[in-house]
């Protein structure tokens, strides 16, 4: 799949469309997800332009991969949610249920978050 820059991320990190932002560096955004999920849930998005995960480990350099991971555990420090625990989620493509085609993790805390996925019907 191309990378659409008309997506919805691209648009927030070009600064055409509002969003309310927890950290930002030059490899990364975070910001608050716009329906939470949880008392914590914020979403970490790369700078640069990729797709999903696969994309971004495909293509992306040494140095983007490397400030995108730790900006993630920067977040998730500095959110609070350490001591307690959280969640890192990135859905990819359908049948992962990713909605928007740009690179994102999820960062999920502030509650017992239960089972991590439904088990499967045998
Ligand atoms: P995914 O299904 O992993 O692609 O998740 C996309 C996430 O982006 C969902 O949790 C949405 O609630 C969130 N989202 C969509 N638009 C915005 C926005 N403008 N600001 C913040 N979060 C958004």
């Amino acid at each position: 799949m191309s990378y659409d820059s008309n997506n919805i991320f691209a648009r927030i990190l070009r600064g055409e469309i509002p969003c309310d932002k927890v950290f930002e560096n030059e490899h990364a955004l975070a910001f608050k997800d716009i329906a939470p999920q949880a008392p914590v849930h914020l979403l970490v998005i790369p700078k640069g332009a990729y797709v999903d995960f696969d994309d971004f480990t495909l293509n992306a350099t040494e140095a983007e991969i490397a400030g995108y991971i730790r900006t993630i555990g920067v977040v998730a420090r500095e959110a609070g949610v350490k001591e307690s625990g959280y969640r890192i989620l990135s859905n990819l493509g359908e049948e992962g249920g990713q909605e928007v085609p740009h690179l994102h993790v999820h960062i999920f805390g502030g509650k017992p978050l239960g089972r991590m996925i439904k088990p499967i019907d045998k």
